[in-house]
């Protein structure tokens, strides 16, 4: 398999390079962020909570969030590979991760990271806040504390997988389709 996770802070492209990427290797996408907001949408148990901390820029709880990862794996049993896109995002999101994958006699292949400065992101960020319909895009204060969020309890997870040999960076500003190609470069470098 090809498990990919692709990494950065919060507005540095993962949707948008995931949307191209599993066009290309025919990954399986699953965004923790996508999957909180259509729970959201549906009115859902799950959504309600997710709601009370994405609101704030807060982490939804590791056990929440694991469980939920865990379960949208297993509904992918013939997967050829999967793109992780916010996800793990705290260490012990990472370990369990690892721990689902060897269940399954699998493993991340690599993190792919997208590194892009604050002030870029920030920007970018409020950009989107305009027409994403995103709360949590509309509000600086939001932004801001999302940002310390992945500096303080996100960017651990980066630690972990260099430990494995597995960090794989690439500047994340520029072409979209220039980006893409760094991406798809160190994938093929591995494959
Ligand atoms: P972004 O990367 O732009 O912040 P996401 O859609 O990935 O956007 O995440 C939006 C929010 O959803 C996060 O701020 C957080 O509240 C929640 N969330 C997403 N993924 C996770 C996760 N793995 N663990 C905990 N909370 C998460």
């Amino acid at each position: 398999m090809l498990n990919i996770v692709l990494f950065g802070p919060p507005g540095a492209g993962k949707g948008t390079q995931s949307e191209k990427l599993i066009e290309k290797y025919h990954l399986v996408h699953l965004s923790t962020g996508d999957i909180f907001r259509a729970n959201i949408k549906g009115a859902t148990e799950l959504g309600t909570l997710a709601k009370s901390y994405m609101d704030k820029g807060q982490l939804v709880p590791d056990e929440v969030t694991i469980k939920m990862l865990e379960s949208e794996v297993n509904k992918n049993a013939h997967a050829i590979g999967f793109i992780f896109d916010g996800f793990p995002r705290t260490k012990a999101q990472a370990e369990a991760l690892d721990s689902l994958l060897k269940s399954k006699s699998t493993s991340i292949t690599m993190m792919l990271a997208l590194e892009v400065e604050e002030a870029e992101l920030k920007k970018r960020l409020l950009l989107r806040g305009e027409s994403s319909g995103r709360a949590d895009d509309k509000n600086p204060e939001v932004i801001q504390k999302r940002i310390e969020v992945y500096n303080n309890e996100t960017s651990p997870v980066k630690d972990y997988f260099t430990a494995q040999g597995k960090y794989k960076g690439v500047h994340g500003i520029g072409e979209i389709n220039e980006i893409f190609q760094a991406l798809c470069n160190e994938i093929d470098s591995v494959k």
